[in-house]
């Protein structure tokens, strides 16, 4: 699997669409400083799922939607899509290429969609998880991540070692099956609560 594009609009410093074509092998991204080399990979890493805007080098998500120049009026949407050869169906859909869209409104509405159909950011978030895209991976390395990274508590550096060996997956299934056995529970309480008042 390899990013075969990226294609932004209002992201960004990319008021008009886009698109960036990347072949399999390495690519460099050589440019002027503040021309958006970094703002290339904050799409990338938007798209897969990112929620903090601090790591997308903002302090607010609304910050990555164009904000205008002197000479161009800001935009109300931002929408990146990247497209992904899924060849060796690493991805586990049942297509030779897969797109991810992600789409945010200035009212702060969001849509996600995978092969042009709407989905939820879960689903996003459990396509990638194992394929070392998913969340907290180190597939994107920022600058200052690596003495982050050193620096980080061994809990937290655990988690990228457990997302590289495609643990996280079921790490994310347990937490969900514990919330839904802890809302269980609470409802046989109150179920056996009611019957006591009842005998
Ligand atoms: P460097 O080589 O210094 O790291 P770079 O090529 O990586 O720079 P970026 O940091 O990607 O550059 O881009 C910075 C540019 O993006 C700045 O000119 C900034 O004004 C512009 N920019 C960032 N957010 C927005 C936004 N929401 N609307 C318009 N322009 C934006």
């Amino acid at each position: 699997m390899f990013l075969k594009s990226v294609t932004a609009f209002g992201f960004k410093s990319f008021a008009d669409r886009t698109a960036l074509e990347f072949g399999a092998g390495i690519t460099a991204v050589v440019g002027p400083n503040g021309s958006g080399k970094s703002n290339i990979s904050d799409a990338v890493r938007w798209v897969l799922g990112e929620q903090s805007a601090k790591y997308l080098r903002g302090s607010k998500m609304e910050d990555i939607i164009f904000s205008g120049t002197s000479r161009r009026r800001a935009l109300g949407v931002a929408e990146v899509t990247l497209v992904f050869d899924n060849r060796d169906h690493m991805l586990p859909l049942d297509f030779d290429e897969v797109s991810i869209t992600r789409r945010l409104y200035r009212s702060g509405d969001s849509d996600y969609a995978i092969n042009k159909k709407n989905c939820r950011l879960k689903d996003i978030l459990d396509l990638l998880a194992d394929t070392g895209m998913g969340k907290g991976a180190m597939f994107l390395i920022g600058q200052n991540k690596i003495d982050e990274i050193l620096n980080s508590r061994p809990e937290d550096r655990r988690s990228i070692f457990e997302e590289a060996a495609g643990i996280a997956r079921f790490r994310m299934r347990k937490k969900e099956a514990t919330r839904r056995l802890d809302d269980t529970a609470n409802n046989l309480t109150r179920i056996n609560d009611i019957k006591s008042e009842v005998e």
